[in-house]
């Protein structure tokens, strides 16, 4: 009776997974026909689109002889055979399974019970591989359209900066009109190429692999990366923390820095000096980054919308900038799965927060 019970309860279990488990049993280890379904959970049999009647008790060839027809499946079999003989386990990785009513791929594992038995663990990953190819599909289209960006736009916007040179040199030639309008079409070009070269970093991101990064040493090299503009503003940039590494993208993180950095020293007052300081708190899961500046600060309803693509607080003729520096960063931060936010007071300056999981 207690042995009814105890079966009951396991089964429950069993079936109560989210993963497909399903037990085996194989007499002859060189004939795959013997092999014989034991136990199959709720999820295995509704892959299989079949019931327990069908499957327990019965071998494979009778329930489901698809199985026998193609390599794939043959091989899988004999895993089944070869781990039921010399235990161990076996990670298959994706599998195709098919019958007349399913077509899918399932990540498969083979574990022995004990000789003569496997159990196998199967998870049903077509809608993830899908996901995963459509997923590679866009990163092409964007790869494509990156090239386009770069490429074809970049190309006229040269000739057009290029003559717009060429007329300002003689500009003295020039009508009054003429003159204004050349000074129009320069401004207006440059912006342009600041903004597509905007757009092509930020569809950049994390397209390199992670690596250990010196937090110390990378600010040292943005020092020297911004030399002229801490130089112009005789700006103070202090990393006042510890010698800590992260796994992280790391020209991504470095942008993010650079950014936050350059609009520490760009949105402080002409007549004040720039001091950013820079600090890192190790939480338990993960480094906490602060980027501070003396500067203009940002007023509290304004804190959402300036990690918003294209979004300015200010007209060009007051701070030059496109309005991409701080959606780069709130896309770098997730990226690695962390989060930014900042806390300001107009006329204090403000500090950027953001956190890298360890
Ligand atoms: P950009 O600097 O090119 O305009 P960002 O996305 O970097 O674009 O910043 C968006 C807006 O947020 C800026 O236009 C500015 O008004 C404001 N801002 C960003 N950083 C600071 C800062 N450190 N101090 C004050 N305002 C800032």
């Amino acid at each position: 009776m207690v042995d009814l019970i105890e079966k009951e309860l396991i089964t429950d279990t069993l079936d109560d997974l989210t993963v497909g488990v399903g037990i085996f049993y194989v007499p002859d280890f060189d004939d795959l026909e013997s092999i014989t379904y034991v136990f199959m959970n709720r999820v295995i049999l509704y892959e299989m689109r079949k019931t327990r009647e069908e499957v327990f008790g019965n071998k494979i060839i009778e329930v489901a002889p698809e199985a026998f027809e193609h390599e794939g499946g043959r091989l899988v079999m004999q895993t089944y055979a070869n781990i039921a003989r010399d235990g161990g386990s076996l990670d298959l990785g994706i599998v195709e399974y098919s019958n007349e009513l399913v077509a899918g791929l399932y990540e498969c594992s083979v574990h022995q019970i004990k000789k003569h038995y496997v159990y196998v663990q199967l998870r049903n990953v077509t809608e993830l591989e899908q996901t995963k190819m459509e997923l590679e599909r866009k990163n092409e289209d964007l790869k494509q359209f990156n090239y386009i960006v770069s490429h074809d736009l970049q190309e006229p916007l040269n000739s057009i900066i290029s003559f717009t040179n060429i007329l300002n040199s003689e500009k003295n030639k020039l009508s009054e009109i003429g003159q204004r309008s050349i000074d129009v079409l320069a401004t207006s070009a440059n912006r342009m190429k600041a903004f597509i070269r905007g757009i092509l970093e930020f569809s950049k991101i994390g397209v390199k692999e992670k690596e250990w990064v010196s937090i110390k040493d990378l600010i040292v090299n943005l020092k020297i990366d911004l030399s002229n503009l801490i130089q112009e503003r005789n700006a103070i940039v202090d990393y006042q923390g510890p010698a800590i590494e992260v796994n992280a993208y790391s020209l991504d993180l470095t942008k993010l820095f650079q950014n936050l950095i350059v609009n520490g020293i760009k949105y402080t007052h002409q007549d004040t000096q720039p001091i950013i300081t820079i600090r890192v708190k190790e939480l338990e899961k993960s480094f906490e980054f602060s980027v501070q500046d003396n500067g203009i600060g940002i007023a509290e309803e304004h804190f959402e919308e300036i990690f918003k693509v294209f979004q300015r607080l200010h007209r060009r003729d007051q701070y030059s900038g496109t309005g991409i520096g701080l959606s780069h960063c709130k896309k770098v931060v997730e990226l690695h799965g962390g989060e930014i936010w900042l806390t300001s007071k107009i006329g204090e300056g403000t500090t950027f927060y953001f956190t890298i999981p360890k």
